[in-house]
């Protein structure tokens, strides 16, 4: 067997690391850190730390770890057919079974599922879609797609556009033409503190409503947001912010996109979060937690309404000029079936749901007095805890102090993975759907910890 040190040489000399500081790897000035094994909620790197990984992966690994119901699933799946395509009317018993699973538990109006391979490349493909759409029904100027400030919608050339992170933007020349953003439904950075929720909801629907005015309604094509914002800070929507927004997109005939990458197939304690909020979607994206990430597949979840002018498109100009090679592929289209499978049996979804009302109680009896915590908010298992130097000015830390970061790392010495979200101090948690109370604890406790060490 190789030992660690051989493969840390080797990481460092040949591999590009996503979302990482790529000129301190190389020079060694980071860790890294090799994953080995999975169980339930926890992880085993190479040198033998169990710790809980409270964040699930990329908050994909909705199911837990370790599952072996998936692992045969994709085994069996290799040993009969690793491969073939979905053009032209092809398909596989999984590919098509897992397309009405998802039709089945997805609200009423959906249709079809496209699938890719992540919630990048779906959110692309939604995008060409509503193009297409609008072009088909003669509307060639209604393109422009509104998107949120700290919205998350992936890091390809439109995607990186549609998320609303500075980083994803400088230096790679985004965003494109196309997209404009507006205001971020995020209550506690509200400027105006004297608003309640309501008030900020249609504080943000009326912006919505200026951008649109200000560009022309004929030149937007949709809205995309996820129903709680996800690595923009874990940000719950105020109270009736979906209301108010889809009022504003009716209005003007504006398409909406629901990007359920992180919130489909549970996260929030419902199925979906167009069932939890009451979003009526034109087209839903989901990935992550399809498959609980044992492997990669994403779905576009196509409405009635869009469907149709698909259809009619395809009547006018043949085939449609979209597909991937592996579109559905089998085998993450087993491990889809498995997953969306043990989702129903181990009672995840409700979990969710119960547990996360659990350890939201717990962190903010723990640390809601805390004197540099400003904001302890959630739904479901997403929970985010945000610092401040001074509470009661509502005064954030300079960046450069890097204390998000500070607190991960005091966590992860006490066994506990959570993520130091970009743009603000604030932790993030999203642990596999599986978490039990006593888990929940665990983290809460470390968390404890972590902030004891921080700010004494
Ligand atoms: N949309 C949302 C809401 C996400 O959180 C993510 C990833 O975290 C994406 C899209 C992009 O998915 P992927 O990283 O699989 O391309």
């Amino acid at each position: 067997m190789l030992t660690n040190d051989q493969l840390s040489l080797w990481d460092r000399e040949n591999f590009f690391h996503p979302s990482t500081h790529l000129a301190q790897f190389a020079r060694g000035e980071m860790p890294s850190r090799i994953i080995k094994t999975g169980e339930g909620v926890y992880i085993t790197d190479r040198d033998g730390n169990r710790l809980l990984d409270a964040f699930a992966g990329l908050y994909c690994v909705n199911i837990g770890y370790g599952r072996q119901e998936v692992a045969e699933a994709i085994a069996a799946q290799a040993r009969e057919l690793a491969y073939y395509h979905s053009y032209v009317g092809h398909g596989t018993e999984a590919s098509i079974t897992l397309s009405k699973m998802i039709i089945d538990r997805a609200p009423k109006n959906m249709s079809k599922v496209y699938f890719g391979l992540s919630g990048s490349d779906a959110n692309e493909t939604n995008i060409k879609l509503i193009w297409y759409y609008n072009n088909i029904l003669g509307r060639p100027e209604k393109k422009k797609i509104i998107s949120r400030w700290r919205g998350y919608h992936g890091s390809g050339l439109m995607t990186g556009s549609l998320t609303g992170l500075e980083l994803f933007h400088k230096k790679f020349d985004l965003p494109l033409a196309q997209v404009i953003h507006t205001e971020a439904p995020y209550y506690f950075r509200r400027e105006d503190q004297s608003l309640s929720e309501e008030e900020f909801s249609a504080y943000c629907a009326n912006e919505l409503e200026k951008l649109i005015l200000e560009e022309g309604p004929d030149t937007i094509a949709a809205f995309i947001g996820e129903p709680v914002l996800g690595t923009g800070g874990l940000v719950p929507p105020p109270a009736g912010y979906w209301t108010a927004v889809q009022d504003v997109l009716k209005k003007y005939d504006i398409l909406l996109i629901a990007d359920e990458v992180v919130t489909g197939f549970g996260r929030l304690g419902s199925m979906f979060g167009s069932d939890h909020y009451g979003i009526e979607a034109d087209i839903i994206t989901s990935a992550k937690g399809l498959t609980s990430a044992y492997a990669p597949l994403s779905a576009s979840i196509v409405s009635d309404k869009v469907w149709k002018v698909l259809e009619q498109g395809t009547d006018q100009l043949g085939p449609i000029g979209h597909g991937w090679t592996y579109s559905a592929h089998p085998i993450g289209a087993a491990a889809g079936v498995a997953n969306l499978k043990l989702i129903d049996e181990l009672g995840v979804v409700e979990n969710a749901g119960t547990v996360g009302s659990y350890f939201k109680k717990a962190m903010t009896e723990a640390l809601g007095d805390h004197p540099n915590v400003g904001d302890i908010r959630g739904e479901g298992l997403m929970l985010a805890v945000e610092f401040v130097e001074d509470r009661n000015a509502r005064r954030f830390f300079e960046p450069s102090l890097a204390t998000g970061g500070k607190v991960a790392g005091a966590l992860l010495k006490r066994g506990v993975i959570a993520r130091a979200m970009p743009q603000g101090d604030i932790i993030g948690f999203a642990p596999p759907l599986c978490l039990s109370n006593a888990e929940a604890d665990a983290i809460v406790d470390a968390m404890k910890g972590a902030v004891g060490e921080v700010f004494s």
